[in-house]
């Protein structure tokens, strides 16, 4: 069992931070940095950080040295917030040394584990305490919250004032950091609310297995749940085991989470060893949710709703999601949020909006939509249409409203001149009842320019051929849509958020073909 720490505690705390971050300098205009896993020292820094009136830069703990150099530079973060862990410590004191960094807040780990005494991570087996330097530059996070209660007051605009630079992924291109504004952000988890209006404050309690450092964790887990007054279980990372022990233990009503930690959940040997009868209501985002994850997810597991919601970065992130309350449709993803349209435009006239039931670009514009790309005017000229944020998403909308994502237009796969969508090659792939998952891909291709390539991991203890795998998707595609290749793989590559990444796939099979 964990340690409990209540909003007035955390209120508290945030109060000092604040105070703390101002003694270090930060006031409007500077930025700070989170290199951190899911911890409540993330929580009490990332409040007390917009309190100070400074802007949080959120950093993935996962980050290279080069990763981080390059976007502390770009960022222009002066202050870094670290724990001192053999995972996390080193990389940032090099990363100090060679930067604009000026100051590195150091966070304890032997101070977290009263939270976590049950929990036995790896990332979390070495600790640095002895070999962090006693200096100016390596602030203790004991000392940030020893300065006092009364931080300065800061008045901010919330339409100007940017809250977070939050990086995209940068699967194409540099990354580039979305200026989220404290508006974009706190309507944003007011619209995130209406997912499930029904979330009752002190009875709901969320899983926070997404890392907080991703937009998806940050709105729903973070600011969401914060808002709506439920109590978070937080675990520093998805770890299939933990999670179905903790949301029986500590009566789980919500669940966030990716796609594929659904299809984690669903394959697990022995679900039934779990009491998840307190689960009501799940949340997936991020990444398409095949339609049989949700059939399967919730027959598996008795009165718990699978709802599909759909967002990105730019836009805080969400837009759109099926509501708890209302009709669901599987393979959509949804509504629109309150205050939100979506527009479907025509990829080649962006200044025309296709009818609905056909296919274009899905835009989003409303309060959530960003300020635009930092420092990267050219780039926020491509995706801002006016005030609609094209998504680079393809989809159609139906005549109630719905939306439905075909695929990504980067992902598409041009076979002999036809369009392939992989996400449809996936979702007939994921029938087959030996399948846990997939990823599909194009493949240069002598004859037709592209083919389509399937990687397929297949469920424990089942065995399967590529020949019977083919002769079933016959049934369910057409000709050009049909794999040219099937690889069976124990593991798929996945992004630290947990969705499946083409992008190593893609690099590899490049690779093959240029070596031929
Ligand atoms: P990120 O900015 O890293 O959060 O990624 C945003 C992208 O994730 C979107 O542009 C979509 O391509 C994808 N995405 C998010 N939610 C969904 C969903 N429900 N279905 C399909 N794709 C999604």
């Amino acid at each position: 069992m964990g340690r409990d720490i209540t909003y007035r505690e955390s209120a508290d705390l945030v109060e000092r931070a604040a105070k703390g971050f101002q003694k270090l300098g930060v006031k409007k205009g500077v930025r700070v940095g989170l290199f951190l896993p899911n911890c409540p020292q993330f929580i009490i820094c990332y409040y007390g950080i917009l309190r100070a009136g400074g802007t949080v830069v959120n950093f993935s703990p996962l980050y290279s040295v080069p990763e981080l150099l390059a976007q502390v530079e770009d960022s222009e973060t002066d202050i870094m917030v670290t724990l001192d862990l053999k995972a996390l410590y080193p990389q940032m004191a090099e990363v100090f040394s060679q930067s604009r960094l000026k100051k590195l807040l150091i966070c304890r780990f032997a101070e977290m584990l009263p939270f976590w005494k049950s929990l036995g991570f790896q990332l979390f087996k070495k600790d640095m305490r002895s070999a962090i330097p006693k200096n100016d530059d390596h602030v203790p996070f004991s000392w940030l919250i020893a300065q006092g209660q009364d931080p300065q007051p800061v008045s901010t605009d919330p339409h100007a004032d940017v809250a977070v630079l939050q990086y995209t992924g940068g699967t194409t291109g540099t990354p580039k950091g979305a200026m989220l504004t404290h508006a974009n952000l706190s309507i944003n988890a007011a619209q995130t609310l209406y997912w499930d209006p029904s979330l009752k404050p002190g009875e709901d309690v969320m899983l926070g297995a997404l890392p907080l450092f991703h937009v998806f964790a940050m709105t729903l887990v973070m600011n969401a749940s914060t808002l709506g007054g439920a109590k978070i279980v937080l675990m520093p990372k998805f770890e299939l085991e933990e999670a179905l022990r903790l949301a029986a233990e500590h009566k789980v009503t919500l669940m966030p989470g990716v796609p594929t930690m659904f299809t984690a959940i669903l394959n697990h040997k022995d679900l039934g060893r779990f009491d998840l009868s307190s689960l009501r209501s799940c949340f997936s985002g991020g990444a398409p949710l095949p339609a049989e994850v949700k059939r399967r997810f919730e027959a598996a597991i008795p009165g718990v709703i699978v709802n599909e919601g759909y967002g990105l970065t730019e836009s805080s992130p969400t837009a759109c999601a099926n509501p708890v309350q209302g009709k669901q449709k599987p393979g959509s993803i949804g509504l629109p949020v309150p205050g939100t349209e979506i527009v479907i435009i025509d990829r080649d006239d962006p200044k025309k909006t296709m009818p609905l039931g056909e296919v274009g670009e899905i835009c989003v514009r409303g309060p959530q939509v960003m300020k635009g790309y930092w420092n990267k005017p050219a780039e926020t000229a491509a995706v801002m249409e006016g005030d609609l944020l094209r998504t680079g998403d393809i989809g159609y909308m139906d005549e109630e409203g719905y939306s439905f994502i075909i695929d990504r237009s980067k992902d598409l796969i041009l076979v002999g001149g036809f369009n392939v969508f992989p996400r449809n090659v996936e979702e007939a792939i994921y029938k087959h009842p030996s399948v846990q998952e997939t990823t599909v891909i194009g493949v240069p291709d002598a004859y037709r320019g592209e083919a389509p390539k399937a990687f397929v991991v297949l469920k424990e203890g089942h065995d399967l051929g590529d020949d019977k795998l083919l002769a079933f998707l016959r049934d369910h595609l057409g000709k050009h849509e049909l794999p040219r290749e099937i690889e069976f793989r124990k593991a798929l590559p996945k992004t630290m958020v947990g969705k499946l990444s083409k992008k190593e796939l893609v690099a590899e099979e490049r690779a093959k073909y240029e070596a031929k």
